[in-house]
């Protein structure tokens, strides 16, 4: 595989896939936060200061039947051109005469930011003649979106077949992959990996995947409920999932052959309400009385969760452990945030992924402490549950 390290891109038209699918204001259409495309610099400043170009191709939105106004990429050129200092042209379709033309006349030290790609129908279903049709834009392919590595798309997969001796990742998603190796293959012992959010449906793949490689599993947020009802628990009007009873004992007894610890909350922080400023009160987790729900781990279920954290040398975090967004019951996340910080601080190796557990860290500030949050939510996820993932597959083969 080609190290972006050691390839020149001097006079070369460096065809990069990234992930600008930034957020973007409903009425004005200005970026409310930017850091997916800060978080590609180093590789488009590499390409530049090279005396390479940089022809960028991303997503933005879902657009279901061709280009929309509020999807287009027109809106972050002036903060590509602000952050990255160069000359940055727009091509108003990301394939065509024009798109071409444009690369044509691109000098070394410019950007040309192409349109969406999902303008086009033949994006998302990996059509390999409109891939055919993107990789003449450019004569080398770097692909650095891990966020969309997990998708067979035509700029995410199909387009690689077309620079055989010309294709690799960009520095994002080198490091994104290194984070996710760092956990599964070169793991440190014990591996403890936490696991929370809402629904138990969402996170059976990786729990069930996770009890091959981790040493403990901890499990909160919403998702803890159907198992302590599995359980035989009271659990009043927290969120369950009655389909998914059977899958919680499955893996409680599998874990059990295995020797995977698997550490339930003990206690809860319940409210009558699903507001913050509800009634509220600890209790037993098994013990929950109708009209009551459980919005976040009690102080003892943190405790004990912060102590496997404390002795674990390779942390996995995905899903907060509580109704985090809401003061009342973000105590149970923060605390494990810290606990995961700390452990970092003491050697630990600690990744954390996912949209709601990235925001959860930079909330409490622990982002710049653990050792990566990804940038990944679907692609990390389907990567920590064994599948392979296109995106990264294609620059291999
Ligand atoms: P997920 O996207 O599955 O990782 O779930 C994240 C969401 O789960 C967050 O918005 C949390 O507010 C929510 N959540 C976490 N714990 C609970 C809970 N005990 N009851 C209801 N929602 C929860």
């Amino acid at each position: 595989m080609i190290s972006i390290h050691n390839f020149n891109f001097n006079s070369k038209k460096a065809l990069v896939r990234v992930d600008f699918n930034v957020p973007l204001d409903k009425e004005t259409l200005q970026i409310t936060d930017d850091k997916r495309i800060r978080a590609a610099l180093p590789t488009i400043n590499k390409i530049l200061s090279d005396n390479g170009s940089a022809i960028i191709m991303s997503h933005l939105g879902r657009p279901k039947n061709g280009p929309e106004d509020k999807f287009s990429l027109k809106h972050i050129k002036s903060r590509v051109e602000q952050l990255t200092g160069a000359e940055v042209h727009f091509s108003k379709d990301c394939v065509g005469v024009d798109a071409e033309a444009l690369s044509e006349k691109l000098l070394p030290g410019e950007i040309l930011l192409l349109e969406n790609v999902r303008f086009h129908g033949e994006e998302t279903q990996g059509d390999e003649a409109f891939a055919k049709q993107l990789s003449k834009l450019g004569d080398c392919y770097v692909n650095d979106a891990f966020g969309t590595a997990h998708r067979a798309h035509a700029s995410t997969c199909q387009i690689a077949q077309f620079f055989p001796n010309a294709k690799m990742c960009g520095f994002l998603m080198e490091k994104e992959i290194q984070s996710a190796k760092a956990v599964m293959e070169d793991t440190k012992r014990p591996f403890t990996a936490i696991v929370g959010g809402a629904k138990v449906s969402d996170k059976v793949l990786i729990v069930e995947n996770l009890i091959d490689k981790a040493d403990h599993i901890i499990i909160g947020g919403g998702m803890a409920y159907t198992f302590k009802k599995a359980l035989g628990g009271n659990i009043g009007n927290s969120l369950c999932e009655d389909d998914r009873l059977d899958t919680c004992l499955e893996i409680l007894k599998r874990a059990k052959q295995k020797g995977v610890s698997i550490h339930l909350p003990e206690d809860s922080i319940i409210a009558d309400d699903f507001n913050n400023n509800a009634q509220s009160k600890t209790t037993e987790s098994n013990q929950i009385e109708v009209g009551w729900m459980g919005l976040d781990i009690g102080s003892n279920a943190s405790k004990e969760f912060s102590d496997v954290i404390s002795k674990s040398k390779t942390i996995l975090w995905n899903g907060p452990m509580g109704v985090f967004e809401m003061t009342s019951f973000q105590g149970g996340t923060k605390s494990i945030a810290n606990a995961v910080a700390s452990a970092t601080k003491n050697g630990a190796y600690s990744l954390i992924g996912g949209g709601d557990s990235a925001a959860a860290a930079k909330k409490f500030g622990v982002d710049q402490i653990v050792s990566h949050v990804s940038t990944g939510g679907g692609a990390l996820l389907e990567y920590f549950e064994g599948k392979t993932l296109p995106g990264i597959e294609a620059i291999r083969a």
